[in-house]
Order: C-alpha cells, then sequence, then structure tokens
C-alpha cells in the first residue's frame, strides 16, 4: 500500500515514516526544504528507504503544492504543523500555517479518488484547554474540546492553532463525506531521529542544560513509537473514528525532575518552582479509546530514558 506524510522531516513524522517503511508501506513524503540535507538525511537512511520513500516538496501555504505527494495514496498522514512556544507574530506564524495548511491537505486529499482514510495529526491541545475544572479526579476524553475563546484569554496560540486546525478539519470531514481520523496526543517524547531539536524533546532538554526552576504546570506525556504506531493502527483498522486521545501519565513538572534525578544523579536538575502558588493539580486523561487501538503505553520513566539517550547521542546536552 502506498501512504503519504505530511511534514515528514519532523519529529513525530521522521518515527511514523519509520515504522511505516517497517511495515512494508511505500510512503510518500512531503517537506518543506527537500534539498536541505538536515531535513531528509535521516529519513534517507532509513531501512526501506531506498526502494520505497519517495519525497515532495510542498509548504502548508502553497495551495494544491500536495496534489502531488497525495495523488495515487490509499491514506494520508497529515502532520505538518508548527509547534513553537513563543513567537512574534501568533497569526502568521501558528495559525495560519495550521489551519489552512490542513484544509489544503485535505482539499487535495477530496481531490483524489484513491484516499480512502486520513488520519490528522491533532493534539491534547485541541481537547483539554477550557474553563472546566482540572482536579485529580477529573477525567478528560475525546469528548472534550478546547475552547478558542478561552484560548486567546490565557494567550495560548499554539493550543489555539491546534483547535482552530482540527474544528476545521471535522466541518470539512462532513461537508465533503470524508473519512478522517484524529489522533491526540499528550507532549511526546522518545528517541529522536532529526538532526533538528523539536519542542517537546527541547522541554526535557531545558530541564538537563541548566533551567533554575520548573514550570508549576501538569502535563500529560506519551512515546513517540505508542504516537506513530497509534497512526498506523488508526489507518488500518476499518472501525477506527473519531479522535483518540494519547496519554500514557499525566505528572506535574516536579515529578519529571524527580524522575530525571533518580535516572541520572549527576545532572544538575532544577529544584525549585518557578512560582510559590500552590502546586497545578494533576488530571486525568481516558486511555479507554486508545486501547481499541492497540496500544500498550511505554511507561514514563523508560519514555523519559529513551529521550535523555537521544539529546546525549545528538549533542544536544551540554
Ligand atoms: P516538529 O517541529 O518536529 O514537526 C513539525 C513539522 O511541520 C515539520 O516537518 C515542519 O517542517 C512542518 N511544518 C511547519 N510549518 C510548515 C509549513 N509552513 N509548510 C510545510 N511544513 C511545515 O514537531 P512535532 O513532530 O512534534 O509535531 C508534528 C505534529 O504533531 C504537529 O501537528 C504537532 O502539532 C503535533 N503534536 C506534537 C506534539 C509533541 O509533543 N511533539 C503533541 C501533540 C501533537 P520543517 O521541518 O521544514 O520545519
Amino acid at each position: 500500500k502506498t501512504v503519504c506524510v505530511t511534514g515528514a522531516s519532523g519529529y513525530i513524522a521522521s518515527n511514523l515514516v519509520k515504522l511505516l517503511l517497517q511495515r512494508g508501506y511505500a510512503v510518500k513524503a512531503s517537506v518543506r526544504y527537500p534539498n536541505n540535507p538536515a531535513k531528509t538525511d535521516h529519513l534517507l537512511k532509513l531501512d526501506g528507504a531506498k526502494e520505497r520513500l519517495h519525497l515532495f516538496k510542498a509548504d502548508l501555504l502553497e495551495e494544491d503544492a500536495f496534489d502531488a505527494a497525495i495523488d495515487g495514496c490509499d491514506g494520508v498522514f497529515h502532520t505538518a504543523s508548527p509547534f513553537f512556544t513563543s513567537v512574534a507574530d501568533p497569526e502568521k506564524e501558528l495559525i495560519e500555517p495550521a489551519l489552512k495548511g490542513t484544509l489544503n491537505v485535505l482539499g487535495s486529499c477530496s481531490k483524489a479518488s484513491s484516499v480512502k482514510r486520513v488520519v490528522v495529526t491533532s493534539s491534547l491541545a485541541a481537547v483539554a484547554f477550557n474553563a472546566r475544572p482540572k482536579t485529580p479526579e477529573v477525567v478528560i476524553d475525546e469528548t472534550w474540546f478546547s475552547d478558542p475563546e478561552f484560548c486567546k484569554e490565557m494567550k495560548l496560540w499554539y493550543v489555539l492553532s491546534k483547535t482552530l486546525a482540527e474544528e476545521a478539519a471535522w466541518k470539512f470531514a462532513e461537508e465533503n463525506g470524508m473519512d478522517m481520523v484524529t489522533i491526540n496526543p499528550a507532549m511526546v517524547i522518545g528517541p529522536l531521529l532529526q538532526s533538528t531539536l523539536n519542542t517537546s524533546a527541547e522541554s526535557i532538554a531545558n530541564l538537563i542544560n541548566g533551567a533554575e526552576t520548573y514550570a508549576n504546570s501538569s502535563l500529560g506525556w506519551v512515546n513517540v513509537k505508542d504516537v506513530a504506531n497509534a497512526h498506523i493502527q488508526a489507518f488500518e483498522i476499518p472501525s477506527a473514528n473519531g479522535r483518540y486521545c494519547l496519554v500514557e501519565s499525566v505528572v506535574h513538572s516536579s515529578e519529571l525532575v524527580e524522575i530525571l534525578r533518580k535516572l541520572y544523579p549527576s545532572y544538575r536538575l532544577p529544584e525549585k518552582c518557578a512560582d510559590d502558588k500552590p502546586l497545578a493539580t494533576t488530571f486525568k486523561v481516558s486511555k479507554e479509546k486508545a486501547k481499541s487501538l492497540g496500544i500498550e503505553y511505554i511507561p514514563l520513566e523508560q519514555s523519559i530514558k529513551e529521550t535523555v539517550e537521544s539529546l546525549k547521542e545528538k549533542n544536544f546536552l551540554k
């Protein structure tokens, strides 16, 4: 079978391409900079790449740019979307590429009669950010939606970009009778294949590279190998539908630091919280629906270890 992966040079997408090639797929991979070895070398070196990986140039904001990559594919994995937390112009740098880019990719999918299902990489960012209280008893599940007004008020621009993109994707899928599934992972960590540092792995690197404090926040975490597998399962299992939250565990930053300290006692890690407010409470995210994709999560401690080993190997640690 032939599938397309958009944004193939990225962190999650590279792991997805690796797994797709391992499972025998032919992969049409879209990248922004096909002539930049830093963005493509790691892909071209993957087992099976010589025989079954083809690169296509496509920018999210360029209309019809994805037609060639998507034409003739049985499935499409749309992962490309900017993930940055500090930006100068949120509309231009995050919201436009996320929202218009998603509609652009879905537009190309609807033109290609070969495409049976589209799997969109959304995020827990499009699920969990609204005014509903989050306490240790609360269980967030796929029925939750983030609230764009809440995101604007809190100036959570990346979260807003993912929320608007997923909303628009569902509207497009419904209007065009498209078989679409979304994968909604929490913060993704685990082995890096690419040669540039992505935002979620950077959050671990920062703690080791001399951060004075850890954030007063609780976040969900999941291993990139489970995320890649979930994407493929969501394509392959005929009954897969709707959204799938992916979270192995939710922990406060202080717990993350404790795990790092236990695994790497010689590292200098932050000792105090960024503020002296009460510690942000944790919450739960339902694992029920993801079970139907056959996902058995890699435990957080192992994911952290794999991340640090990979950051070391790629010289991202000071
Ligand atoms: P990366 O930054 O590694 O990947 C982002 C990808 O999007 C890159 O391939 C990048 O291309 C591409 N991209 C960005 N802007 C454009 C553009 N204008 N045109 C074409 N391609 C573009 O991040 P991740 O792998 O972490 O993110 C992948 C997806 O997963 C995103 O949709 C993100 O929102 C989602 N996600 C990530 C989570 C995480 O914790 N990592 C959690 C939940 C969801 P280039 O390499 O050229 O910059």
